[in-house]
């Protein structure tokens, strides 16, 4: 059934960015982060895409996401490790481990895991043995593909991110031959662009590969990807004195034109562009009146604008820009799309 709403989703920005990353990352390889649907984008078309363009490194979060991956045959890394749970997935070969733990390490050790990656916390708290771990040891005989940190403020630009930033990076690098580990990577998309101290030998853009702007210099070098689209459902006419929508926040001071359109928050459109989003038809901006709602939202329709009912609208989704005016972060912009969207693949939006 075709839905009311739609993502028109750009292949060749979605492979512009991945090659503009590629060279960012100088002689460093460059993978993709495809966790959580790729972004929201769906993480089968995503990986097809980058992996035509000549990715050859991808990273999820779970082993759920890493089986959906699995008919394409590509090299995938599972970030969360392997719980006993896993396991069975894990020996199943169609992606790689990143062991997080000293347990992890044990099981895999203890069920003759072969290839695996690892990551060593830095600084970030988050997920990692720690570097003294590794300098006792406990990583001696793993076949170890990829050793990998991450970085925690490598987006922000002030002077204590940029002292994290520089001590996370000396830490890891400071680890280069101490294990048997192929190649290390360090950068994220924001990683990318503080320089090729950062690139090692293989860079996890997520962020910019689908649009995001990590960091302000990287703005003009990356695409728009994800291109918001919702029908009219109905038009009709306000009078001057009433108002629309939950708790009446918008009033018309004249007759005014108002097209409600099938999108709301369920479907990732945040309340927070309650009175402040906009979107497009032809020519014309269509400001968002009064608030959100669950499935709809309602935009007001200047003179001569024939959005009329069935009409599709362009709603205006520059991520940067958005994340700014919503107060919310890029990263959440892109992961809320739900799943009500039909989501197309075209090579020119
Ligand atoms: C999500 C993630 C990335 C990608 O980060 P972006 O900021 O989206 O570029 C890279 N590495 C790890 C470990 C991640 O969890």
């Amino acid at each position: 059934m075709p839905a009311p709403l739609r993502l028109r989703l750009d292949s060749e920005a979605l492979v512009h960015n991945w090659r503009t990353l590629d060279r960012l990352s100088g002689r460093a390889a460059c993978g993709a982060a495809v966790k959580a649907d790729g972004y929201g984008l769906g993480a089968t078309g995503v990986a097809e895409r980058l992996a035509a363009a000549g990715c050859r490194d991808f990273f999820v979060a779970t082993w759920s996401e890493a089986q959906a991956l699995a008919p394409l045959g590509l090299p995938v890394s599972v970030l969360h490790g392997v719980r006993a749970e896993d396991m069975p997935a894990a020996m199943a070969g169609f992606a790689r481990p990143v062991l997080n733990t000293a347990q992890q390490i044990a099981r895999w050790r203890a069920a003759g895991g072969g290839a695996c990656d690892v990551m060593v916390d830095t600084g970030m708290n988050r997920l990692g043995v720690s570097p003294d771990e590794v300098r006792g040891g406990l990583l001696d005989g793993l076949a170890i593909e990829t050793l990998m940190s991450h970085l925690a403020s490598a987006d922000e630009d002030t002077d204590t991110a940029r002292a994290m930033s520089e001590r996370q990076r000396a830490t890891f690098a400071a680890l280069a031959g101490v294990t048997g580990a192929r190649r290390m990577s360090l950068a994220n998309s924001a990683g990318i662009g503080l320089g090729a101290d950062y690139a090692f030998d293989l860079t996890r853009p997520g962020l910019a590969l689908y649009g995001g702007v990590p960091r302000a210099e990287m703005a003009a070098a990356i695409r728009q990807v994800v291109f918001p689209e919702a029908q009219v459902l109905q038009r009709r006419r306000v009078r001057a004195g009433e108002s629309v929508g939950y708790n009446a926040t918008w009033t018309a001071a004249v007759d005014t034109e108002v097209a409600i359109i099938n999108l709301g928050y369920a479907d990732g459109y945040r309340r927070a562009f309650s009175g402040v989003g906009s979107a497009s038809f032809g020519e014309h901006r269509l400001p968002v009146l009064g608030r959100v709602s669950m499935d709809l939202v309602a935009l007001k329709l200047p003179t001569n604008c024939h959005a009329d009912d069935e009409a599709w609208v362009s709603i205006d989704y520059r991520l940067a820009s958005n994340a700014i005016i919503a107060a919310v972060s890029q990263y959440e912009l892109l992961t809320n799309l739900g799943a009500r969207y039909d989501r197309r693949w075209v090579s020119n939006v």
